[in-house]
């Protein structure tokens, strides 16, 4: 290495030692170090440099600088010139390791020259930009993955200023806006969002620029061209550079979720209406009726809600098939709705039940929406081409500012009980001594099911005797209560409670057990006597009546072909779907099915043929007026049916020997009434023929 430095009077051993200073310097610098000629030969160069190309020093020592890059030429970079000749030179190179690989390097030249100032050297720093190379390829590769990322992305994605004016967007957000992104971008956001949802979306934003927080969310809605609206959940973060005072950038990402919310929308609904009709049910209603209270506190009118119970729906039901029973409600639900106003609210219990909530001026007009009720039901509905119209009882109860919605609404259900009992398609203002009967009723329950506890009730049986020879064919077993207190009473003073309790069920089991035994006894003795027994529907529906007919039967020893049961036709009917095949297994035991009070039900013939039954029994009301002309020829026409029918017939109710005599003319089978015996503990029992 030529040096040429002028080291004035410094002593020759002080520049020997920093000769050597310089070298070692040189040698073991931790970046690469040329010494090039003027012309570019290589006079020495230092370990990092021949590391950096995979070579050994001495091998680099004469070769030309320009040999050892690859082809391109390497571009100049930087310069400082001195009377305009380069001093300092930045070249950015490419060097070829031994191996073949490219080495990137960042050359600093630094020219050395004689005493008249011309080049004659060059001193190169020379770092390796491997590494920083790579990184800034990863970097460009990850910004560009970066970009792909937002603009291919399933979620909508938008960049805005801190004053939301959107400046990039990807495809997503515009197709969730269903817009072009020139639409878009450079628009304000409160734009395309729905103008309920504004205030809540710059509140948002609001909070993320002023740093509050760094991220936020929230759902709302953008209005598209076409004016529908799309539900969108947003997550935003502030993307703001910390070195920067530049105001943030918010990143947002917009997730569709319509679908979603229109899911819980209908699942809301669905949890506060009735899935058939669509009218609002129980929870809703009694909501509703809150409310009423409410405002009329404030505003002074009256409230009052009617609770409507469609009479003989069931036969609707199970006589035409649930689709028509379904089609029936639906078309009853609308009539209801259109009884009263838009305000107002008509809610289905279930089953045949509705509840009207109205706001009126003044409480008589509730008659009034009454009788609407009452004519919109009433006016036929067409089904499956039948015409068929309809009756409600209704029980009524007048909204004050001491009962709960929950105490109206039974209240009114109270009313309606007894609409129904006085015969229904009425309508019955609660009033304080119909609780009173309903808390009667409950009182009686409680009895009742003191009363089968301790044995206070008993069975009679009242003979049913041939019309041919007068003999005891059988006898019809009636319960009937010993009451502590108020004597004997019959199945009319407390059946109807039992029956709505569902204590009916245990009553029916008591009175099954009581006369099977009673069969079974008189099957031991060798009397060949029928025992009939009166079943509820809710005994047909709830108790499993078949195993325990069959059981009781077997426990007590009896022949079921001993037994009959009696059936009212409207129980029959009820349980119409699932009657025959109930009854099959106990008539194929030899269980024999009457049909119970015929001619006061639905009465049709269509029925008569389709339901497994054995005999008919022709009600009291026939008999009694067979004195009459018109009464005389029903029961006839009654006993005429029954042998059509192969059926064997027993007329009920006999008082006197003129009705007897009749009957017997008309070919009646059997006869039973307290002409003939009164039903009397097995005890005073006259089994004795009559003639
Ligand atoms: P039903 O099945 O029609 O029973 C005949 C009713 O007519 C009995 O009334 C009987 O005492 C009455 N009766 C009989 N002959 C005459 C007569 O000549 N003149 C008049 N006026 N009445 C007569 P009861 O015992 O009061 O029973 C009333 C109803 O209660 C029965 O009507 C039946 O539907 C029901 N019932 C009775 N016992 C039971 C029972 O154990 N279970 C069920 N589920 N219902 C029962
Ligand atoms: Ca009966
Ligand atoms: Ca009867």
């Amino acid at each position: 290495m030529q040096h040429a430095t002028d080291v004035g009077t410094d002593p020759d051993d002080a520049l020997a030692r920093s000769e050597t200073r310089f070298r070692r310097a040189f040698s073991h610098a931790p970046f690469g170090m040329v010494v090039e000629s003027a012309d570019g030969v290589l006079l020495e160069v230092n370990d990092a440099f021949a590391a950096m190309l995979g070579r050994h020093p001495q091998s680099l020592i004469g070769c030309r600088d320009d040999e050892l890059v690859v082809d391109d030429d390497p571009a100049q970079v930087l310069a400082w010139t001195i009377n305009g000749e380069p001093d300092v030179v930045v070249t950015d190179r490419r060097y070829r390791h031994a191996d073949g690989h490219v080495v990137p390097a960042r050359c600093t030249s630094r020219m050395e020259r004689d005493t008249q100032g011309r080049i004659d050297g060059r001193l190169t720093h020379v770092a390796d930009l491997t590494r920083l190379r790579a990184a800034e390829d990863a970097l460009a590769t990850s910004e560009a993955r970066f970009r792909r990322a937002f603009d291919e992305s399933p979620i909508g994605m938008g960049l805005s200023s801190g004053d939301g004016r959107l400046l990039w967007v990807n495809d997503s957000f515009c197709v969730l806006l269903d817009r072009t992104w020139a639409e878009v971008v450079g628009r304000r956001t409160e734009e395309f969002i729905h103008p309920d949802d504004v205030r809540v979306a710059s509140r948002t934003t609001r909070r993320l620029i002023s740093g509050e927080t760094p991220r936020a969310e929230c759902e709302m809605r953008y209005v598209r061209p076409d004016g529908s609206q799309v539900w969108a959940r947003l997550s935003m973060s502030t993307l703001s550079d910390p070195d920067d005072d530049e105001p943030s950038l918010v990143l947002a990402q917009v997730l569709d979720i319509t679908a979603a919310r229109e899911a819980e929308a209908r699942l809301a609904h669905q949890a506060s209406h009735d899935a058939l009709t669509g009218l609002p049910n129980r929870m809703l209603l009694l909501d509703r009726l809150g409310q009423a209270l409410f405002r009329r506190d404030r505003l002074g009118h009256e409230v009052v809600v009617l609770f409507l119970d469609l009479d003989d729906f069931k036969i609707v039901n199970d006589g035409l098939g649930h689709a028509a029973g379904d089609e029936f409600l639906v078309e009853a639900a609308r009539r209801l709705r259109q009884c009263v106003r838009p305000t107002d609210t008509v809610a289905r219990l279930g089953g045949d039940e509705f509840v009207m909530v109205c706001e009126i001026e003044r409480v008589h007009q509730v008659a009034a929406l009454c009788d609407r009720v009452a004519s919109a039901l009433g006016t036929p509905f067409d089904l499956d081409g039948r015409s068929l119209s309809m009756s409600a009882s209704i029980g009524v109860v007048v909204g004050d500012d001491i009962h709960s919605p929950a105490e109206l609404l039974r209240d009114a259900d109270v009313a309606m009980y007894r609409s129904k009992a006085d015969g229904r398609g009425r309508s019955t203002l609660f009033t304080e001594g119909l609780r009173a009967e309903a808390v009667e009723r409950l009182e009686q329950e409680a009895d009742l099911r003191v009363a089968l506890r301790e044995g206070q009730l008993a069975v009679h049986y009242q003979p049913v005797v041939s019309c041919t020879d007068g003999s005891v064919h059988g006898v019809e077993a009636l319960v009937r209560w010993h009451h502590p207190e108020r004597g004997l009473l019959l199945p009319g003073d407390f059946l109807p409670a039992a029956e709505r309790s569902g204590m009916v069920v245990e009553l029916g089991a008591f009175v099954l057990t009581t006369a099977c035994r009673q069969l079974g006894a008189w099957q031991a003795e060798g009397r060949h006597l029928t025992v009939s027994i009166n079943v509820s529907p809710r005994q047909l529906l709830d108790g499993n009546v078949v195993d325990q007919v069959l059981n009781q039967c077997a426990a007590a020893g009896a022949d079921p072909e001993g037994l009959i049961l009696e059936l009212t036709e409207n129980a029959l009917i009820e349980t119409l779907s699932s009657a025959g095949e109930r009854l099959r297994p106990l008539r194929r035991a030899g269980v024999a099915v009457a049909l119970d009070d015929f001619g006061t039900g639905y009465s049709s013939l269509q029925y008569l043929r389709d339901l497994p039954v054995d005999l008919v029994k022709i009600d009291r009301t026939f008999v009694r007026g067979l004195g009459s002309e018109d009464d005389g020829a029903l029961a006839e026409a009654i006993v005429r049916l029954g042998a059509a029918l192969d059926l064997t017939t027993v007329a009920e109710g006999i008082e006197d020997p003129a009705q007897l005599e009749r009957l017997r003319a008309m070919g009646c089978g059997y006869v039973q009434g307290y002409l003939i015996g009164r039903p009397a503990p097995v005890e005073e029992l006259d089994l004795t023929p009559r003639w």
